[in-house]
């Protein structure tokens, strides 16, 4: 097998469990590093660190697999490591729909797996990765007998692993407009022309988390995408609900969930600019009981963080202008560059400017079917904020 030998001079992450290993900390690959090829990796010294998958084109060339001498990279470790993320997800209640593989927190870097009930929707996002998709697929087949595959490899990442963006079918065709349920209600999932996988299944239990400050409420929601917060604060008696967001398909979609639901009286949506809308109806004096925020990632690279932060307290500052005193302000953030830390201190910012007092009433992370581990910045990346304005 193609070893790779690390370089004496750097830090301790990878002997400390860190699945990465970057280009420049490399000294010496010996043997054929094509096609995502399994490697191993050995310290300078030659102490074993693991094996994984390889690719010199991508700034991370080696992602580690297992840290485990006898383990072997092949058909059946593959079939292993997804049943034992079923048994995770099952340990913790999840029957319908979950993540089941969240890359990186379930040592399988480079791969995500959502389930829709009995539909799956597949990523593979590094070459090394890309490479065991059959195995994948295979595994799929055996633990779940599925109704239907669906790749969603469209995503501009895979090309910086010089792999190409593609969508279809790895199953049988299927009606690619799902229902599946959530706390108690009906939502659509377009598997196909959807963003990501199709749902945001990351925010699950933070929906329910706006359970009791939307009852009788004027709820405003930003970036609404298909108005899964939304459906769910008309769900649990809000007053009116106003979802925004810039995409007409997202839009769209958000009104037919509403129909589903039997909301459509009381969830209204528009397609409009959030920056903008926000921006003007806060001059207007507009006022919410509750206003939800739930931005995408405003950055996908250390350079522009602080654009990033710039873009959250911009938003947030013109959010809690639009709260009444005493109401609520809901807000997420999903990019792991904004650290939890970062994140709040920007809320707090955005207060002061605002001339705002804040108490927080709940601070919480992605669901349990999206795992942190310690120390592995990317797991830990979504922010859900509740506090009260006065
Ligand atoms: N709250 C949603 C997820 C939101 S994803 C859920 O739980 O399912 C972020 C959404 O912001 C996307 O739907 C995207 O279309 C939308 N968006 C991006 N830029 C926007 C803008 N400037 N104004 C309004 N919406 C925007």
């Amino acid at each position: 097998m193609t070893k790779v030998y690390l370089n004496k001079k750097i830090s301790r992450r990878i002997e400390n469990g860190h699945p990465w290993v970057f280009g420049n900390e490399v000294e010496k690959v010996e043997g054929d590093t094509a096609g995502g090829a399994t490697v191993e990796v050995l310290t300078h010294d030659k102490k074993f660190m693991g094996r994984g998958y390889i690719n010199m084109q991508s700034q991370i060339a080696v992602r580690l697999l297992t840290r485990d001498r006898n383990e072997v990279i092949d058909e059946a470790f593959f079939y292993n490591r997804l049943q034992e993320a079923w048994k995770y997800r099952q340990q913790l209640g999840y029957i319908d729909n979950c993540r089941l593989v969240f890359g990186e927190a379930d040592f399988l870097p480079g791969l995500i797996i959502d389930k829709f009930s009995d539909y799956f929707v597949l990523q593979t996002l590094a070459l090394g990765m890309d490479r065991w998709k059959p195995a994948i697929v295979d595994a799929l087949q055996r633990i779940f007998q599925p109704k239907g595959i669906y790749e969603r490899n469209d995503v501009p990442v895979r090309e910086l692993e010089g792999l190409p963006q593609q969508k279809g079918f790895l199953s049988a065709p299927f009606d690619t407009q799902l229902i599946i349920r959530e706390n108690g209600l009906q939502m659509y999932v377009d598997v196909e022309n959807g963003q990501k996988t199709g749902y945001f299944l990351d925010q699950h239990d933070n929906r329910r988390a706006i359970q009791h400050i939307v009852k009788g409420a004027d709820v405003l929601g930003a970036f609404c995408y298909t108005g899964s917060f939304e459906t769910h604060a008309g769900f649990y008696g809000a007053k009116s609900v106003l979802g925004l967001d810039i995409s007409e398909n997202a839009v769209a979609q958000a009104r037919r969930n509403a129909e589903l639901n039997g909301l459509s009286g009381v969830c209204r949506y528009e397609a409009v600019n959030a920056f903008d809308a926000l921006k003007q109806w806060s001059k207007d004096g507009r006022q919410y009981d509750v206003v939800m925020l739930d931005p995408p990632a405003f950055t996908k690279s250390r350079e522009t963080i602080q654009k990033a932060v710039a873009g959250y307290k911009e938003i947030n500052l013109r959010g809690m202008k639009l709260v009444k005193k005493g109401g609520f302000l809901v807000t997420s953030s999903c990019t792991n560059l904004v650290q939890p830390e970062l994140f709040l201190e920007t809320i707090h910012l955005a207060a002061k400017d605002a001339r705002r007092r804040l108490r927080q009433v709940t601070f919480q992370a992605q669901a349990s079917d999206h795992p942190i581990v310690p120390g592995w910045e990317n797991t830990n990346y979504l922010k859900f904020l509740i506090v009260q304005v006065l």
